[in-house]
Parts: structure tokens; sequence; C-alpha cells
């Protein structure tokens, strides 16, 4: 089937059109050569300015771009169809847009193309492979699911968990995310500290290179590619299958947060339960600063999990600072475990921690509820506006020897007010990141997440989003300033100066992958950091 549907690029003026066409006509070469070759795929191609004004927006809402044409692709197939027409052009370039929930515009293409991965999210491909026994113990299972790299987390985990009562065993907190969106990146959660991050829990991919070749790679296989691809930032190809191991799925969760008011007791019991065995330590660990305020969005009430449970304050110990530390962890069970032990495990593994006593809550919810939890969050946050509103978000890995400094001057100091949003902190290892891949992390086995994650109304209701991002550029700043060893994580930068800085050492690295699998630069332009070349 050829499905070409060709609405007419939609201007707001005549003068703004003149000029755009007179830029993407020499951006792109001839035109008609291109959109003949794309007559090929099995999907369609989308000039509407319904569709382009989608793929030129994301989450971040800071960023704005007009793409030219939106593909939705059928299948691997169509993906290479489209990056060998833009090869013929001089300038065109083509990014994949997962879900487009990145903050500055990272998925977007400028005049290019833009493939709507989305498309192929239920593609027929997905598939579910059970070992005869599903072991609890991923390294032992051959059980796995075959995904689209369009595919979103929280299909892959219904369908997953509904149906075989598997699952996958590293996650991210919120789940309308794409595969190939968060293996681009990273991906981690709670889980992370012990099976690291979804980058290091793939077994195989099907990716499209920059070179318009089709291959499946794995840590075997073309282990260059596979690699590369990884927290690659959609530079070297199109993620268009993964294979992601599965282990059985438990039922139930206790899921626990315990207030600290002291950031070194904090970080001491934290970095103790991740450094634990299995059997020592819950399934997931996060925490988060809070302010030590009634204030209902960033103070004690952001704390709570349920309706029923009331923030008692008097437990705060007097001359506690201007935020709080909670420390989030869960523990798996079954329905055939008995409350009983359950409780006793909890007790086990939380008997030597030195949280706040009477600061302590908890609720049992379904698996998937946990994993869903997050959407709760999006509905409400929908409901009142802040979900489309600008998200000028910060996520930085903070190496353990600066994050007591980070506490210090940056929690304590500038954001001792809260941002409007939550502001997590936790600790991941090193050893568990496979360096083999793309991604750049802090030296020492220990460093933390920190996420800052602003839900503000929109201006003028809440702060103008450009004085947001101010903010944020002074926190980077003051990291580099003080020596501090840390990464930007999901990382944005205008210039490859500062991409060079970005991966340090791994720069020849990152730069090799790229001359190797997308020479001419064709691959998310949106990330800055080559320029398209002929
Ligand atoms: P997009 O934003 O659409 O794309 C991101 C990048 O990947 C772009 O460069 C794009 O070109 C490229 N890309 C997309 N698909 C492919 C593909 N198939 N092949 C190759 N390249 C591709 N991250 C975490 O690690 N943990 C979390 O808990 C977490 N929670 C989040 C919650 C929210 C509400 C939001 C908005 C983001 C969160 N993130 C989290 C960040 C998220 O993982 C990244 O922003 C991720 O890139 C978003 O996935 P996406 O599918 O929307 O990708």
């Amino acid at each position: 089937m050829i499905a070409f549907i060709e609405h007419g690029f939609h201007h707001e003026n005549d003068a703004e059109s003149r000029q755009n066409d007179a830029v993407e006509t020499s951006d792109q070469g001839d035109p008609a050569l291109w959109k003949e070759a794309l007559k090929e795929i099995q999907g369609t191609v989308d000039y509407d300015s319904i569709f382009t004004g989608l793929a030129g927006k994301d989450f971040g809402g800071i960023n704005r771009t007009k793409p030219v044409a939106v593909i939705r692709p059928a299948g691997s197939s169509d993906v290479a169809a489209v990056i060998r027409a833009v090869q013929t052009t001089p300038n065109l370039t083509v990014a994949a847009r997962g879900n487009g929930h990145s903050i500055n515009g990272q998925a977007m293409s400028d005049k290019g193309l833009v493939i709507d991965m989305r498309a192929m999210g239920d593609h027929p491909s997905l598939n579910v492979v059970v070992a005869s026994s599903a072991e609890e113990d991923w390294s032992n299972s051959l059980s796995y699911a075959d995904v689209s790299g369009g595919a979103l987390w929280e299909e892959v985990l219904k369908r997953c968990v509904l149906g075989y009562g598997l699952a996958p065993r590293s996650w991210t907190d919120y789940l309308a995310l794409t595969v190939g969106g968060t293996l681009s990146n990273a991906g981690v959660s709670g889980q992370a500290f012990r099976y690291g991050p979804q980058t290091s829990n793939v077994t195989e991919l099907e990716v499209v290179t920059g070179n318009g070749e089709t291959v499946i790679c794995s840590e075997f296989v073309y282990p260059d590619l596979f690699f590369a691809v990884l927290g690659g930032l959609g530079q070297f190809g199109v993620i268009t299958r993964a294979r992601i191991p599965l282990q059985k799925a438990p039922d139930m969760v206790r899921w626990i947060r315990l207030v600290y008011a002291e950031f070194d007791d904090f970080t001491r019991d934290s970095e103790f339960l991740v450094s634990q065995s299995k059997e020592n330590s819950f399934d997931y660990l996060e925490g988060f600063v809070f302010v030590n305020s009634d204030d209902p969005i960033n103070g004690w009430p952001s704390v709570t999990l349920d309706p029923d449970q009331w923030f008692d304050s008097d437990y705060i110990p007097p001359g506690s600072g201007s935020v709080l530390y909670c420390l989030e962890v869960a523990l798996h069970f079954q329905h055939h475990h008995h409350p009983t032990h359950v409780d006793s495990e909890v007790e086990r593994l939380i008997q030597r921690l030195r949280f706040v006593k009477g600061l302590r809550f908890e609720v049992d919810l379904s698996y998937m509820e946990f994993l869903l939890r997050v959407k709760k969050a999006e509905q409400q946050a929908t409901a009142s506006g802040i979900w489309e509103a600008p998200h000028p978000w910060l996520n930085l890995f903070v190496s353990k020897r600066d994050i007591v400094d980070f506490n210090r001057t940056v929690f304590n100091k500038s954001l001792k007010g809260g941002i409007g949003g939550p502001m997590l902190v936790y600790p991941l290892l090193r050893s568990r990141w496979d360096s083999r891949t793309s991604v750049v992390i802090p030296e020492g086995e220990i460093f933390y997440l920190v996420a800052l994650l602003r839900f503000t109304p929109p201006y003028p209701s809440g702060p103008p989003v450009v004085e947001l991002v101010k903010e944020n550029m002074k926190i980077i700043e003051h990291c580099t300033k003080k020596g501090y060893d840390f990464k930007l994580y999901l990382p944005h930068y205008e210039t490859q100066e500062k991409w060079k800085q970005h991966f340090g050492s791994q720069w020849p690295r990152f730069a090799e992958r790229k001359a190797k699998f997308d020479p001419m630069a064709i691959l998310a332009p949106g990330q800055k950091i080559f320029s398209r070349t002929h």
C-alpha cells in the first residue's frame, strides 16, 4: 500500500511563507526527488501543519521547530527508506520521535523530517517468549519480550504482566515513554541500583543506521553498533526493535517512605541499602528532598502515600533545617506470602535505619499500580493545566564525593523553598552501568541522580520559563565552578565544544561512532552535537 498524504504546508502569513520556502528549498535540495522516494513507503507521510506542528513541540515546552514532514512508518523498512531518501539531499535531517517527552527539543528536526515511532508501537512483531520456567533470577531466565522501539513502557508492562506474569526488571518512574527514547538515554528508576539502567537490560536491538542499513546487533554480534546506540542520544541509528529480558513479576509491592532530618543519615542509609545483596535490601530505592513546611506542593503533605495518612510535624527534631529528606523504598511480595511474613521482612530491613521515628508511611498495592503510580500525578496535573505548561527540568548525576556539598549549597540555599515539583536524589552504582555504552557518568562507584522536576503554572500565574531556565543554568555553573564531578543526564548543550566537555575522554569514541554509523550526520539534529554534512 502506498499512503501519501500531501495537504500542503500551512503558514501563518504569506511573507513568512515565502521566506521559509526559500530557506527550506535550499536546505532540502530538490524536494520533488526525496518526496518521490518517500512514495515507496508503506506507512504515511504527512505535510499538514497539524502533524508537523505537534512534532515541533515536546514535553519541555521551551523549543518550537517546524519540520517539513512527519512520517508514520509501518516498519523498519520504511525507516530505512526515509534515511536513504534523506541521504540524497544536501541538507535534510531526520529525527526519530518517541513520545516527545524530551525537555529541550532533542527529538525535533527543524525544517527536516520527523519519524513518529509511536506508529510502530503496536507492530505485530511485538512478541513475548516465555522460558519453560520463569526464573525470578534474570541471569538464569530465558524469557524475553521483543518490543518495537516505538512501544511505550506502559504497553510493555501491561502486555508482559497481564499476559504472562512476567516483567522487565529495570524501569523509569513514568511509563508513557518509548523503549527507543529511554534506551537512547539510559532509563533510570528505583530498580537501577540493583539491575542498572534500562541500557543494561537489553540483549538485542534492531537498528536502522544513519547509513540506511538495517542491522540486528547484540553484545556478541555487531557489538560496536549495539553499545553505540545504547545511551547514544539517537545519533547512530533508529532503534526499531529491542529484546528485553523478563523475570517473574511480583503480585504486590509494599511502598514505604521514611523521613530524615539529616542529609548524612539519609545518604548513609541509602548507600548502605544499595550496597547490600538482594536478600538484604529492598527491591526499589529512591529518595527526594522536600521543604520543611506545610506547603501542600513542596512540603510535608507531599510525603504521605494515602489520603488517610497524616504528617505529624511534632516528630520533626527541633533545629531541623529548611529542607528534609525522604527515603522511598519498596518490597515485592506474592499473594501467597502471609502478611506477617511481609511485616517481619520489612522490619528486618528497616530496623537499623536512622529515619525520624513517627515519620514513616506505607501502603500495599499491586505491582501494576506501583509501576503506574505517576499516571495518577499526570491525571491531576492534566486537570490543573500544569502538565501542558513548560517544564524546564534539570537532571544531573553527581558523584558521592560532591553530593554533600551540593545538598548544602543548592538544596539548602537556592532551592530551599522548593521548585513546585519533586526534587529527587538517590544513589546509583557505577558497576551496574556498562562502560561500553555511550552514556557518560561520574567517576567513583556511588553517584547520585538529582532530578529537579519543576511543575509550575504557566506564566503569568507562575514564574516566566526563562527565569527557571536561568536558575538551572546557575546550578550547572555552580557545579562547574566548584569542580564537582558531575554529568548532565538527558543532556542538552548548544555547541559541540560543550558536548566535547560533556563526553570528556569519551568524546573521541563518540565522534568515531558517529563517523562510522551516521557519517553525514543525518540523525537526531535536535541534540545539536553534529551538523549535517554532504
Ligand atoms: P523522545 O523525547 O521522543 O526522544 C528522545 C531522544 O531519543 C531524541 O533524540 C530522539 O531522536 C531519540 N529517539 C527516540 N526514539 C528513538 C528510537 N526508536 N531510536 C533512536 N533514537 C530515538 N527518564 C528516566 O530515565 N527515568 C524516569 O523516571 C523518567 N521519567 C520521566 C517522566 C516524565 C514525565 C518525562 C517527561 C520524562 C521522564 N524521563 C525519565 C526522561 C525520558 O526518559 C527521556 O526524556 C526520554 O527520551 C523520553 O522518551 P521519549 O520516548 O518521549 O523520547
